[in-house]
């Protein structure tokens, strides 16, 4: 999909949302080099060259591509795709869920449920949807071009903090005036900003994923309604659990099996042995065993994450972390790419109003004070969901199911025109828990940042305070 090197920085107007500017250009131009090519990079090059930046990407891969694997994207990430131009690419290329349901690993039962479709819009203003990472990677890719040069086959190997530059594999080195690490959860440039090394941790999960074409599902009765009523269904059990949806318009099913990991032997992203996959979930019930029965590949991902880290900048001021990077997460909140691209969204806003090479540490301060809290709790969530989806047969499986079914109930209340009793506040099924839902998907990284700039930035900046230490 790309080439060597992709330039011309030609600034595209940015459709204006909810009266809040959107585009506008830094008076102090910078030079970004960003590390990594991948969902929170390119939506960085995008953020920061609109934003009036020189933006530079090194990615280590010879292509850019993604793995063959679905992805989740809620209200928090559609809503700023859609306002950076991407609504028909977003609805061509993804399937609207219905609900969200859970049911027991070997039953098949409901235990919860909780309706999605346009309530997501009214409750939340943006579409919840579900599409193809390359379709996603594709779609950033489409927004980033214009404004960076891309470099493949340019593994970083090291950076020199003080005079702001990277050296590749290649011995070739690059100086800007900020580097960011979009480098994943086994970041190199983490180690750089923590000051010593910094590997990820095992989360004791590993997935396997693969994607069956939903024509197949079709001519089983038993599994055509999971094509006929796309929804989020969650299969729980004891230390496993199986999600799956339709994307691709609903040309194909996307599943993804986690399960304790095994360790070493099951190195990232290969192919991983379709017979052990269906030992894994041998007793689970029967349209799972079908499912599973049409998968003729799949891949195995060890699932890797950290503690929320000590700081995001380099004490220099001149580097800075996002998305997996610093915050790599489990994927039991499907929030891990919407946290790489808001951080995006945040630091091309905050860079947009810089007027003096001075606020560049200041800025990426407030950056990292932004968005902290919200990613440690998502951080935190995730792993909350761990332990709820993976409790083992008894009575806390007991009392989880029970929570599930009372949310459950409240939303068919809902569906019958009746109100809701309590918004299933604290509900194990996280997403029945409205309040939870209004902070997670209601949130606007870009109105976020442009409030603070209006409140402290600007001020701080004019008044020469401590704010930016001018
Ligand atoms: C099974 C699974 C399911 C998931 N489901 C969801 C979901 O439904 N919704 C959701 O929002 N998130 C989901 N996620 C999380 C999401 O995939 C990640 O959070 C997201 O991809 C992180 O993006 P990133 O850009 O920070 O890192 P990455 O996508 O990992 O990109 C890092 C890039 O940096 C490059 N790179 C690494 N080192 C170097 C170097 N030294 N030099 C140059 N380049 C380098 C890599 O090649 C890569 O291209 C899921 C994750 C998993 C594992």
């Amino acid at each position: 999909m790309a080439s060597e090197s992709l330039h011309s920085p030609e600034p595209q107007v940015s459709p204006v949302f909810s009266g809040t500017r959107r585009s506008s250009t830094a008076l102090t131009p910078l030079h970004f080099v960003i590390v990594g090519c991948g969902l929170g990079g390119m939506a960085a090059a995008h953020c920061l060259g609109r934003a009036g930046h020189t933006v530079t990407v090194l990615e280590s891969a010879s292509s850019i591509g993604e793995v063959g694997a679905g992805i989740q994207i809620s209200p928090n990430l559609s809503r700023l795709l859609i306002r950076w131009g991407l609504g028909d690419d977003l609805r061509r290329a993804s399937v609207k869920p219905e609900s969200i349901t859970f049911r027991r690993y070997k039953t098949g039962h409901r235990v919860g449920w909780t309706k999605w479709g346009d309530n997501m819009e009214r409750d939340y203003g943006a579409p919840y949807c579900h599409v193809h990472r390359a379709d996603l990677l594709s779609m950033l890719f489409k927004l980033a071009s214009p404004y960076m040069t891309l470099f493949l086959n340019s593994r970083v190997v090291s950076l020199d903090p003080n005079l702001v530059e990277v050296t590749l594999e290649s011995g070739r080195t690059f100086r800007a005036d900020v580097i960011l690490g979009a480098d994943g959860v086994k970041s190199m440039i983490r180690e750089v900003v923590v000051g010593g090394p910094d590997k990820p941790i095992s989360t004791g999960d590993a997935a396997y994923r693969a994607i069956i074409p939903t024509s197949e599902m079709s001519k089983d009765p038993d599994l055509k309604p999971f094509v006929d009523h796309p929804e989020m269904t969650g299969w729980i059990g004891p230390g496993r659990h199986i999600m799956g949806y339709c994307i691709r318009g609903g040309q194909e099913y996307n599943l993804v099996m986690l399960h304790p990991d095994r360790g070493l032997r099951e190195a990232y992203d290969v192919e991983g042995s379709v017979h052990k996959m269906r030992a894994d979930f041998a007793d689970w019930e029967p349209r799972v065993e079908k499912l599973l029965a049409l998968v003729t590949s799949t891949l195995i991902w060890p699932l890797l994450d950290r503690d929320p880290l000590g700081t995001w900048v380099h004490p220099s001021g001149k580097v800075a972390l996002l998305g997996d990077a610093c915050h790599p997460m489990l994927p039991y909140r499907a929030q891990g790419s919407a946290m790489a691209i808001e951080d995006a969204a945040v630091l091309g806003i905050l860079f947009s109003h810089i007027t003096s090479r001075r606020q560049i540490q200041p800025l990426l301060e407030a950056y990292q004070t932004l968005r902290y809290p919200r990613t440690t709790e998502t951080q935190l969530a995730s792993r909350a969901n761990q332990k709820i989806f993976h409790l083992p047969d008894g009575p806390e499986q007991e009392a989880r199911d029970l929570s599930m079914r009372i949310g459950m109930e409240d939303s068919l209340r809902e569906e019958r025109g009746q109100p809701s009793l309590d918004g299933s506040a604290g509900n194990a099924n996280v997403w029945a828990d409205r309040t939870k839902n209004r902070i997670q998907f209601c949130y606007d990284a870009e109105e976020e940042a442009e409030r603070w700039w209006n409140t402290s930035g600007k001020r701080g900046s004019m008044s020469e305070s401590l704010t930016f230490n001018l």
